[in-house]
């Protein structure tokens, strides 16, 4: 773990872990009789994604999407799939789990993908959520974990030019270079 005044801690590990638990819990009530596939956005959903799935009581299955859209810390909505879909997400209850949603973009991006891919039924978790920041209509947060306002937040998987992924916390950033 490292630590500088360069950040300041906005949620702990402890509340981050009460959330994702409950998050568990919601996911494996509305999905009894289900056995959903959880979909990793990476590479910024993969912490949330390890620890979510160990607290759903369901039988599952695991697949993994890879795309970038952000440089520094402005999306640029120039989306990328940097990982093909590992499965095929045909017929499937599709349960995508995203790091953040900021613009909705790349989240659009997914579910159109998806969708094109013939997945029988699409829901989105995400760890984080910037309502205010949406750019595009029709796109659905099913479940989150903590809101946010417009600031640029990193740890837990989030990133800053690839560097904080591996804080146990996140933290919102005090000064970027
Ligand atoms: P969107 O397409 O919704 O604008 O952005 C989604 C992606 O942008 C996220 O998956 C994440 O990679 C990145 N992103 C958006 N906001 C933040 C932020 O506050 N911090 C970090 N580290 N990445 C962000």
């Amino acid at each position: 773990m490292s630590s500088t005044s360069q950040f300041s801690t906005l949620y702990s590990a402890e509340q981050i872990q009460k959330k994702v638990k409950d998050l568990g819990a919601k996911i494996t009530k509305d999905f009894k009789g289900k056995a959903p596939e959880m979909l990793c956005i990476l590479k910024g959903a993969s912490f949330f994604y390890a620890d979510l799935i160990r607290e759903i009581n369901l039988p599952l299955s695991c697949n993994f999407f890879g795309i970038s859209s952000y440089s520094g810390t402005k999306s640029t909505g120039n989306i990328k799939i940097t990982l093909d879909l590992i499965s095929s997400v045909k017929d499937k209850d599709i349960i995508v789990v995203e790091d953040i949603v900021d613009t909705g973009l790349s989240l659009e991006f997914i579910i159109d993908y998806l969708k094109s891919k013939k997945a029988k039924s699409i829901k989105v978790v995400s760890l984080l959520y910037k309502p205010g920041q949406i750019k595009v209509k029709n796109i659905n947060v099913d479940y989150y974990a903590f809101e946010l306002t417009n600031q640029f937040v990193i740890g837990y998987g989030l990133d800053y030019n690839e560097a904080w992924r591996e804080l146990p916390f996140i933290a919102q950033m005090n000064s970027l270079n």
